[in-house]
């Protein structure tokens, strides 16, 4: 027996836009949507040999009475964008979802389009990083610039916002320093240099002043804006050394008296699952998602649902998928959290050390209503 959650609904809570006209990718975009690896060898050679990518295909095969890589990519290939991709997203009952628009081509989807299509409520997350990159392009000062990032900043919830979201851990880590503003401010002339530059990214060659010092005011005013803020630690892009992100170099913000109102989502979290759930026990503005986790290690998903729910109250654990790119990729997200949740609580269940009923509550609360409250997402039951 035990709970089944195939019909749960699935708060998206972390994802990204999917590229335009679908039909078009080939194989390799398609592959490339499932792996960190900026590697052609290693998407090519040996991605496909990975458990979690050859589940994600068989269970597609299943959908579609199809097996193996190129009938499955096939399969895919033929179908109407907006039936397949709603086909999938259904069968795994995906409520709505938090898209990070930071990181976009001419290829991607906007919010709107990603609503239209999937007929589905999408918030938008903004990026701390995207915003400070294009302030500064703006600005001819370093008060001018503090002026429209913190002008931004403070409009809170307009343009469909929900959430704030840095990817310091991949700009040099989660070592955030306290930087004094005369500090900062020298560092302007430098950096509005190279923001003329192309592909110009604050904290990669930089001493990181400015962005640490402009990181903790937008903290600082998410806080007063009620919007909680996405971070990301562990895994999550080949930028990253895992070394540096690590959630456990946050304490000193998370015990900061100035950012005592806002709250931090640690996203992914691999292989810092333990060290994450610690913190969602020990400090309440502290909440944990393990989104690419559960696909790309979706193999030992359920032992790492079991060591979040270890230690952080289940009130502090939210879903993510942080697909991107392709449909497969947000469904195989939902798909390995249920699948994995519900093993992990039923495993909890015949130990007996909670009740069917409790798990129920939990699972609800993980996968939609902890996100709900949250992020107090609208037009949402
Ligand atoms: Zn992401």
């Amino acid at each position: 027996m035990g709970i089944d959650l195939k019909t749960f609904i699935f708060i998206d809570q972390h994802c990204h836009p999917l590229r335009k006209r679908q039909q078009q990718l080939d194989l390799l975009d398609f592959r490339k949507s499932f792996s960190e690896s900026r590697s052609i060898s290693q998407i090519e050679d040996h991605l496909p040999t990975s458990v979690f990518y050859m589940d994600m295909l068989n269970r597609l095969g299943d959908l579609f009475e199809v097996y193996g890589e190129k009938e499955v990519f096939a399969k895919r290939q033929t179908l109407p964008e907006k039936e397949y991709l709603n086909r999938l997203w259904d069968q795994v009952s995906i409520g709505g979802m938090i898209i990070d628009d930071g990181f976009v081509t001419s290829d991607s989807m906007t919010i709107d389009e990603m609503a239209n299509i999937s007929q589905r409520p999408a918030w938008r997350c903004l990026r701390i990083e995207s915003l400070l990159e294009e302030s500064i392009s703006k600005a001819g000062s370093f008060d001018e610039l503090m002026r429209i990032y913190r002008d931004r900043l403070g409009q809170g919830k307009t343009d469909n916002v929900v959430a704030l979201k840095t990817i310091a851990g991949y700009r040099g880590g989660l070592d955030l320093r306290v930087v004094p503003e005369d500090t900062a401010r020298k560092e302007f002339d430098s950096l509005k240099s190279k923001s003329a530059e192309a592909n110009f990214r604050i904290g990669v060659g930089d001493t990181g002043n400015l962005y640490h010092y402009a990181l903790l005011e937008a903290f600082e005013i998410a806080g007063a804006s009620n919007l909680p803020v996405q971070m990301h630690t562990g895994i999550g892009d080949d930028d990253g050394d895992l070394r540096k992100t690590n959630p456990l170099a946050l304490r000193d913000i998370f015990i900061s008296e100035r950012f005592a109102k806002t709250n931090f989502v640690l996203l992914h979290c691999y292989p810092y699952v333990s060290e994450a759930a610690y913190l969602c026990s020990i400090y309440p503005n502290v909440y944990m998602d393990l989104s690419l986790s559960i696909s790309f290690a979706s193999p030992y998903a359920r032992y790492l649902l079991r060591q979040a729910l270890s230690m952080a109250p289940t009130s502090k654990i939210l879903a993510a998928s942080d697909g991107h790119t392709v449909p497969e990729a947000h469904w195989y997200g939902a798909l390995s959290w249920k699948r994995e949740l519900s093993i992990a609580l039923n495993s909890l269940i015949s130990a007996g050390l909670i009740y069917e009923e409790q798990a129920h509550d939990i699972a609800a609360a993980i996968l939609h209503d902890n996100a709900r409250k949250l992020y107090n997402l609208e037009g949402l039951v």
